[in-house]
């Protein structure tokens, strides 16, 4: 379907967007600041951390209310800078999910071959129960090969080595190319990929594209402009918004083309700014999950919209946190904003958090709705249990 943003794709414009001063040699510009600050004295609105007067409830919530399963996190070594691993002492790693009421921690940084090893060896087999560890496939061996039979065989290998599902990040959509042409997730040449994964009973998390925001203007009207401005690489204007649609509309196309596959869509299915988009794609496909990770900023900023969609779908909502390095304020913030009716709580310790400035409420989610969100849901994915709900369909 296609998803009006009601503009259309601007010029790339990114290295020169209105709040940039690149043009002022670098000795002149002390003398300009203080020329303006001469001009317009006063507080200045970059400088603005605003503190809230409010008065309201706080209910801190320091462990699930059920023994939970994140569902989105990253113990692996290919994120970090130097190679080491995300989480350099597992005992540690441990105490704290103990701490929280977290059983179990899906690990999405698996790789392949002798990586995926390696983390199977140091997480599911060392501390069975407590760790799942998924594999990822090597899109960038389709740009030699051209066939997507490597990666089923690959697939096949993971899965027989303890792989539990993949992980398909967003570089899928937004940077793999296949003979100059950008790869898109609904590209028909990897359709044996999905159903590989459907048929070895592999679920696939799979991360799309970027908050919407990213794809357009870093101009005075978006959204995410401070983060954009303190993070000059990771805007996708060059792409455009028709771009996100295109990636969320390959997204809905993957899902219904492969109904023996169970699809877990990242942050929201990728799109938290519209849980009207959301709720109709969970309605339409019985394989179609979403993890709420990293979005706390954006459902709490909703909290009426994303109570309801929870108890729309409270069988194919999944917790997790993409918090990494793991840390217990991270897990203190999701229980506080599932579980609380709190209002305008803080989403993050940084003095400009990252999603924008707003401050956030809680879902108060009943338990039954809990107990799904944090645990039996994921169960079912994972398929350690039999689905006995509704809307079970693609489940194995
Ligand atoms: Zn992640």
């Amino acid at each position: 379907m296609a998803y009006p943003h009601g503009s259309q794709d601007p010029p790339d414009r990114s290295s020169s967007g209105p709040y940039r001063r690149r043009w002022m040699p670098e000795g002149l510009r002390p003398f300009a600041r203080t020329a303006r600050r001469m001009l317009h004295p006063g507080p200045r609105l970059r400088r603005y951390r605003p503190e809230s007067r409010l008065v309201v409830d706080q209910h801190l919530v320091p462990r699930a209310a059920f023994p939970a399963i994140d569902f989105h996190t990253h113990l692996g070594r290919w994120l970090t800078r130097d190679g080491s691993w995300m989480a350099p002492d597992v005992s540690e790693l441990l105490a704290l999910m103990d701490a929280c009421n977290v059983a179990t921690a899906v690990n999405l940084d698996g790789r392949w071959g002798a990586e995926l090893e390696a983390n199977l060896d140091r997480y599911d087999r060392a501390h069975p129960g407590r760790f799942v560890t998924f594999c990822h496939v090597d899109w960038k061996a389709l740009e030699e090969e051209q066939q997507p039979d490597v990666l089923v065989k690959d697939l096949e290998r993971s899965a027989a080595a303890g792989a539990r599902g993949v992980k398909v990040w967003k570089d899928l959509g937004l940077e793999i190319r296949v003979g100059g042409r950008l790869l898109i997730p609904d590209d028909p040449m990897i359709d044996p990929v999905w159903e590989a994964a459907g048929s070895l009973g592999l679920p696939v998390l799979i991360h799309v594209g970027d908050p919407l925001a990213f794809f357009l203007l870093a101009d005075e009207r978006n959204e995410r402009l401070e983060y954009l401005l303190a993070h000059p690489g990771v805007g996708q204007s060059r792409h455009g918004p028709s771009h996100f649609t295109r990636l969320m509309e390959a997204l809905e196309a993957v899902v219904a083309r492969h109904p023996a596959t169970t699809f877990v869509g990242a942050h929201v299915g990728g799109f938290p700014e519209d849980l009207g988009w959301i709720a109709r794609l969970m309605a339409r496909y019985p394989n179609f999950y979403i993890d709420i990770s990293a979005q706390a900023a954006e459902l709490g900023r909703q909290p009426r919209a994303a109570a309801r969609l929870c108890r729309a779908h409270p069988d194919r909502v999944l917790f997790g946190t993409d918090a990494f390095p793991l840390r217990a304020e991270d897990y203190h913030l999701y229980f506080r904003l599932l579980e609380t009716d709190d209002e305008q709580f803080p989403y993050s310790s940084e003095p400009v958090p990252p999603s924008g400035r707003w401050a956030i409420s809680g879902l108060g989610l009943d338990r039954e709705i809990l107990d799904r969100i944090y645990l039996r849901n994921a169960r079912i994915v994972l398929g350690d249990v039999e689905d006995v709900g509704e809307g079970a369909g693609a489940t194995r």
